[in-house]
């Protein structure tokens, strides 16, 4: 049985690529020392797999921005506008920066490809631009490269990548609108050429990755899968087909009919797909199990894992392979290097590195649990299974769980419908005609940054810390009073991040130093890690909000991050269902929203932006998903009376079949983004008569310019034309930390002059 791993985190332990990659754009750094920094994190990388017992190391998993980029590059599948001069059939590595980025040290600026989350990941890639003659050649040589360097270590490189219909789905046609299949000969034939060339390197084994498998799809992207494994196999290699994210059970007879050498599926999120798919392997074929979860950050529970597959691999003798369910990408990179973690925490983690060496763990329980050499070892692993059940069991917080059960109907929904707390909130609040707001956070300026970092470092006290906070709240306070908007926020001056903020004050969440994983290119995120019953020991906004509604006679909207975020931007136990833990911090956020209230705050946003994200991959799970999202958001606002207003704010682009969703959770009023899209977006509000408030961003926060008033004159009328003017308000796109305040300001300004403008036409 081999130990086998799909990919390994790229971005080093500390995060020396993200580092380099930086200095090596910003002219601190030459591109041969960036190399160097890459070639040293591979061999790192390799090495550790290697002493874990894989054997056939993956290569191609590194990545200087993005992997589907790379593959771009190796296919010249790269659009005009960032090529190098003079290379119609080559790509070097500052061409690859130019299409990410927009720019690199040499060559021109040219606006940079469009950047999409990898199906249900946080990981972001770079989306392939596609023409009607796309034509594909080898162009780029880092794989062919890396795979020698793997060899003359004296590795077996196994080069992983993602297939060829794969990566046509997830490619954008661009120029003249065609079907994106029409391209999949002349791509094979690429694909033809690249094996080739690992053939030829003295490969065995190339991973071809097919993660649309987990999709439903349409019987063309069926057929192009068929006909590409078909095509493939004149290759001189063994292709393992790899899955993951999802079950594949629905394309089963499609799957175990491909004339490919190997199949990896994910056994983590669909372990019912084994038997399946165990029972109609071909006897020369490979079953790569992913029983090791590749995207989060918990300790596996081995022993039961073994349990569950060995009858599966007695059946299969030589022909099972172990390994996580996808590539470690997901996964922060070591635990070893955390000292601040409490001990029932830790025993409680796996990174990337740990997730490797419990793969040989469980392949010691698997075939040796009798052999008395290692009847020890055996012990001790089972040991450490049971102490990490102790360990949650013994923390599982009871106080929570009665309240969780004692929850009935009446919990989720407010007092009274909408229209009765429309009429009653209008009377206590008086708000103008098409009402102005902003989405809560300010310019997180370079000194407020690092005043919070002194204050992490312990350089400044806590209390001038909380004083320095409270002038910049007042500053910002005063100058939306000068700009005369009607509905204040405090500016956010005092979070870090939206998620974090509120997760290290919840009971039931913890941190880590170095916990980081890859957003995109050089961008890191350190997830919070849900590890316990979520409560809330004490209030967490009540003191800022009240200082700053302090300041003014104005209405200040209280600012939450909602239970769906909180859950989808965290490493979420696994013990309980993600219902259950969304349901606990709903109730965490109620109990906030509830004392906001209580000391005067009547308007309240819960921001739910990562709602959609958190779909399910397969349509036909899409309802159950929604209606335990929707209620966790329903049970964090619903303890309030009606005449307090909830709003909530969902920064995203594809409301059409989620309408309904967002119509059940009932926010009084909600926000959203768009202004690029021209009130395009409304469409789908406007369809369904969507009939609660409504605040259509009319200012693109993501761009520096300055939205004039008659642009958003005219943005404000559109969305008049779809919704009922009574039902609008005006507020921008997202919040404003990134910007600075010489462009919010006028923005703002032009913002509250359009309102006017309308109010008196209207
Ligand atoms: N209230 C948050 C802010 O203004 C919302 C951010 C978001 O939607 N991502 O920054
Ligand atoms: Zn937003």
């Amino acid at each position: 049985m081999q130990i086998s791993n799909l990919g390994f985190p790229r971005i080093g332990r500390q995060r020396e690529l993200k580092f380099a990659q930086e200095r090596y754009w910003r002219g601190e750094i030459t591109q041969a020392e960036l190399e160097r920094v890459a070639k040293s994190l591979r061999s790192t990388h390799w090495e550790w797999q290697a002493k874990a017992g894989v054997e056939l190391l993956p290569v191609g998993d590194f990545a200087y921005y993005d992997q589907v980029l790379t593959l771009s590059a190796t296919l010249n599948a790269i659009p005009t506008r960032h090529r190098s001069e003079g290379q119609a059939d080559r790509v070097d590595l500052d061409t690859l920066f130019r299409v990410a980025r927009g720019r690199a040290p040499t060559g021109g600026d040219a606006t940079a490809a469009e950047m999409t989350k990898y199906f249900n990941t946080n990981y972001h890639y770079i989306v392939p631009e596609l023409e009607a003659d796309q034509s594909f050649t080898v162009a780029y040589e880092q794989i062919f490269d890396e795979v020698s360097e793997a060899q003359a270590l004296g590795y077996k490189a196994k080069p992983v990548l993602l297939g060829p219909v794969s990566y046509l789905y997830l490619a954008k046609a661009v120029g003249s609108e065609f079907d994106k299949l029409s391209l999949l000969a002349e791509l094979l034939k690429a694909y033809g050429a690249i094996l080739a060339r690992f053939a030829a390197q003295g490969v065995e084994w190339v991973q071809l990755e097919e993660p649309i498998l987990a999709l439903e799809l349409d019987s063309d992207w069926q057929e192009a899968i068929t006909s590409a494994y078909v095509a493939l196999q004149q290759a001189d290699i063994k292709v393992l087909l790899a899955t993951y994210y999802g079950t594949i059970a629905h394309h089963q007879t499609l799957v175990s009919a491909l004339p490919v050498s190997g199949l990896h599926l994910d056994l983590v999120t669909a372990p019912e797909q084994l038997a399946l798919f165990a029972a109609n392997l071909r006897d020369e074929q490979v079953l790569s199990l992913g029983v090791i979860n590749g995207r989060n950050v918990w300790a596996a529970d081995i022993d039961s894992i073994a349990q569950c597959i060995n009858p599966v691999v007695n059946d299969l003798k030589g022909r099972v392979w172990i390994a996580p369910s996808c590539s470690l990408l997901h996964s922060p990179v070591d635990l070893d290097i955390e000292t601040e973690l409490a001990p029932a925490l830790r025993l409680q983690l796996s990174f990337a590195k740990q997730k490797l060496s419990e793969l040989a763990q469980l392949k010691t329980l698997l075939i040796t649990p009798e052999s008395s050499s290692v009847k020890a070892e055996v012990e001790a692993i089972k040991a450490s299974c049971a102490a990490r059940r102790n360990a949650r069991a013994e923390a599982a917080d009871n106080q929570v769980n009665e309240r969780v059960a004692a929850l009935s109907c009446d919990n989720y929904e407010r007092d009274s419908v909408f229209s009765a707390r429309q009429t009653l909130q209008q009377q206590k609040y008086q708000l103008p005609l098409l009402p102005t707001t902003t989405i809560g956070s300010f310019p997180q300026t370079p000194a407020i940054r690092g005043l919070r970092s002194r204050w992490r470092k312990g350089e400044i006290t806590e209390t001038f810390y909380n004083d320095q906070l409270r002038q910049v709240t007042k500053d910002t306070v005063d100058r939306q009073l000068k700009l005369g908007i009607d509905v204040l926020v405090h500016g956010e001056a005092e979070r870090n991040d939206m998620v974090e903020y509120f997760g290290e004050q919840l009971q039931g969440v913890g941190f880590t130093q170095f916990g980081w994983v890859q957003s995109y290119g050089s961008r890191c995120v350190k997830p919070p890690l849900i590890y316990g019953d979520v409560s809330r020991p004490k209030p967490m906004t009540v003191d800022w909000a009240t200082y700053a509604q302090s300041l003014t006679d104005k209405p200040m909207k209280g600012m939450l991050t909602g239970p769906v975020t909180i859950l989808h931007w965290s490493f979420a136990r696994e013990d309980i269902s993600r219902e259950q833990i969304a349901t606990q911090i709903g109730l965490a956020i109620r109990d906030e929203v509830v004392d906001l209230q209580n000391v005067g705050i009547g308007i309240i946003q819960i921001d739910e932006p990562a709602f959609r994200e958190g779909l399910p991959l397969k349509r036909s799970d899409w309802d159950a998903y929604l209606k335990w999202a929707v209620d966790a958001f329903k049970l964090s606002a619903a303890g309030v009376s009606d005449e307090t207003q909830i709003h909530t704010h969902m920064c995203y682009s594809e409301f059409n079949e989620t309408i309904e969703a967002i119509a059940a959770m009932d926010a009084d009023v909600i926000t959203i983004e768009t202004s690029r899209s021209r009130m395009e977006l409304l469409t789908a509000f406007e369809d369904f008569e969507y009939p609660n408030e409504i605040g259509p961003g009319v200012y693109d926060i993501h761009t520096p310019n300055t939205p004039t008033v008659d642009e958003m004159v005219t943005l404000i009328e559109k969305a008049a034309h779809k919704i009922p003017v009574r039902q609008l308000w005006v507020n921008p796109d997202c919040g404003l930390k990134t910007r600075t305040w010489d462009e919010v300001e006028p923005a703002l300004q032009n913002l509250v002059e359009a309102t006017k403008v309308l109010r008196r036409r209207l």
